[in-house]
């Protein structure tokens, strides 16, 4: 059974200006080009071919936004950290993410997928400063953690959470084995419903965030 059975592409923003209505909650997901996060992305929503795994890494500096169930979004931020990219893309990059966490009031979390291999590269830690500025919760899955042997996924994990410390928590993913997926989701779920205050109740009808406005 699908994770969210009526997740749909919403649209993709060049800039700030196309980016879709700020309302309810939304969890971005970021990570170096060829982590893996269009993977991980499709594996969580249980779609084949919901974000694209691209085959020019880099080339598109693009912000997706899809709707999980309606007020709840998932964010497919560009990917980063491709070698060959020329400087005014990396700029253009950066005033992207500068005016996406500046600006986006629904935001309630980021992922950062890192290949398990290599982890916590200089742009992961910018990833995070960005979140952190803003008091948004950060979780790193540790992508393609199948290509590891498990003591040694085990150590990267054990090393990851050391170097995070409070800044972020961390999974081992692999979209293959689909090994740590119900994790993913559940912080997936609880970055969502946290977003704003919840409902005073539990025996209430939930009462969706974006209902509460004004
Ligand atoms: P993106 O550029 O970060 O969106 O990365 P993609 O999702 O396109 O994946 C990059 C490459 O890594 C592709 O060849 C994928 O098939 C491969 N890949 C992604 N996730 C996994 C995984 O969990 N395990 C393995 N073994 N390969 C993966």
């Amino acid at each position: 059974m699908s994770a969210y059975p009526h997740v749909k592409f919403l649209k993709s923003a060049h800039g700030p200006a196309d980016f879709c209505e700020d309302f309810g909650a939304e969890v971005a997901v970021s990570g170096r080009s060829n982590s893996g996060k269009s993977s991980a992305i499709n594996a969580i929503v249980h779609r084949r071919d919901l974000a694209r795994t691209s085959k020019t890494p880099g080339r598109t500096q693009l912000v997706n936004f899809f709707e999980l169930v309606p007020g709840q979004r998932l964010v497919d931020l560009p990917g980063y950290g491709y070698a060959k990219v020329p400087p005014s893309m990396r700029e253009h990059w950066r005033q992207l993410m500068d005016a996406y966490f500046g600006s986006r009031t629904s935001l309630a979390g980021l992922f950062i997928v890192m290949d398990a291999r290599r982890p916590l590269a200089g742009t992961d830690w910018q990833m995070i400063e960005m979140a952190d500025g803003r008091g948004c919760p950060v979780h790193v899955l540790l992508s393609k953690c199948d290509k590891l042997k498990r003591n040694e996924a085990r150590e990267t994990l054990r090393r990851a959470r050391s170097e995070l410390g409070e800044a972020a928590t961390a999974q081992l993913f692999s979209a293959v084995t689909k090994e740590g997926i119900d994790e993913a989701r559940r912080v997936l779920r609880s970055m969502l419903s946290g977003s704003r205050e919840r409902p005073a109740r539990e025996a209430e009808p939930l009462v969706q965030p974006w209902e509460k406005r004004g």
